[in-house]
């Protein structure tokens, strides 16, 4: 089997609810994405010839995926007030509500199926919350 890994980062907060500990606080992640993408053979023919796939499209969808997490706060649903959600679009600050709890974990299979729904052969999705401490979903 080949692999090709590719990696992007997005900045945001989030907070774990019903977390006895100081996640439930609101904090922030540098979110560190390392996605790889397999193939049983590499491309015989044409541009991608010795290839497993183009580094590019899995760079730009995985991209995209950090951008749109980027400079936000990441919540789960029901975990937030209806006036606290109101007070903070109010001020404009970008909220992303999730339907699952934002753990590393999570992520790491979110962004999996994601990439998998843009038709990438995802072996697995390493999400990293700090330099030391990541979560990885295996995909196959
Ligand atoms: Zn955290």
């Amino acid at each position: 089997m080949y692999i090709i890994r590719t990696e992007a980062s997005f900045d945001s907060a989030h907070f774990l609810a019903g977390y006895d500990g100081k996640c439930r606080n609101l904090h922030g992640h540098r979110w560190r994405i390392v996605a790889e993408v397999y193939a049983e053979t590499l491309h015989r023919d044409g541009q991608l010839r010795g290839m497993v796939a183009d580094f590019g499209d899995v760079k730009r969808d995985l991209r995209n995926i950090a951008d749109h997490y980027d400079h936000a706060l990441i919540y789960e649903r029901e975990t937030l007030k209806e006036s606290t959600i109101a007070a903070l679009s109010d001020e404009d600050f970008p909220l992303i509500e999730v339907d699952f709890r934002p753990t590393a974990e999570n992520f790491a299979e979110h962004f999996c199926l994601m990439l998998k729904k843009k038709g990438h052969n995802v072996k697995a999705v390493e999400v990293y919350e700090t330099p030391d401490n990541c979560a990885v979903y295996s995909c196959v």
